[in-house]
């Protein structure tokens, strides 16, 4: 059952997912080279507890043993999604994708952005450029009288087209009073299948672009995805609501 929201409840995602841009836009201002991820994460947690919200990643998890310690995840180059924050220095040249949920009044809202560590290589640069724009080219889909993997076929097709690959193994998402409800909004598949889009629909659209193979593992940790060729990533992620048949962007500040 894929759940449809009421205004209200909508509005509530709005208030969650508002935050989810602040924090985005707060926590990108600071990335320099010299500063460490775990200083991102204090700002963050901080910032999202100012605001009567609560950090939605933080104790998530499916094994009680290993739950995420944090509120953000960010993850360096090749580190795909689900990094952990920690005292590692971001160092010029790198990509930072930090991964952000927020809880406030029972709703949630999810976002991501990556951002570029001074100055990047240009193909990190047409890296996130094209991550960004395939974000922007899935929502366009979220209209009702298309299907969801729509989204999905258009997000694939921007990205193959720029000789880039789509994650299969991790997929965006409903949104709303669950952090992942139904649908799953995979980043490649058949244009005109999968469940018809609704109003009322609250989705997590996350393209995770690799630079070589789609090919992905865990590392040890339990939670950091990476490359399995060691070439770099990119994730770009907003909540959406399907509202008199139209996208609105729910996670832009
Ligand atoms: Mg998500």
């Amino acid at each position: 059952m894929i759940p449809l929201k009421t205004k209200e409840e909508i509005g509530r995602i709005r208030e969650s997912s508002r935050i989810v841009a602040e924090v985005l836009r707060l926590v990108g201002a600071e990335i320099r080279p010299g500063i460490t991820t775990l200083e991102l994460d204090r700002l963050a947690e901080e910032y999202i507890r100012s605001c009567g919200g609560v950090p939605a990643f933080k104790g998530y998890g499916w094994t009680k043993s290993n739950l995420f310690p944090a509120t953000l995840c960010t993850s360096v180059d090749a580190e795909v999604v689900h990094g952990i924050p920690s005292k590692r220095v971001l160092k010029e040249g790198e990509v930072l994708s930090v991964d952000v949920g927020v809880r406030r009044d029972g709703y949630y809202g999810d976002g991501a952005w990556s951002f570029p560590v001074g100055v990047v290589s240009p193909e990190k640069e047409l890296l996130m450029r094209v991550t960004r724009e395939a974000l922007e080219s899935g929502i366009a889909q979220a209209t009702v009288g298309n299907r969801i993997h729509d989204i999905s076929h258009a997000v694939q097709a921007h990205v193959e087209a720029h000789g880039f690959s789509v994650v299969r193994d991790l997929v965006g998402h409903g949104v709303g009073a669950k952090l992942h409800e139904e649908p799953s909004v995979p980043n490649f598949g058949e244009a005109g299948t999968g469940a018809k889009i609704q109003d009322g629909m609250t989705l997590a659209i996350e393209p995770m672009v690799n630079a070589g193979t789609w090919r992905v593992r865990v590392n040890p940790d339990g939670w950091t995805v990476v490359t399995a060729d060691g070439r770099p990533s990119a994730h770009f992620e907003h909540t959406i609501a399907v509202i008199d048949g139209k996208p609105e962007i729910l996670t832009q500040a």
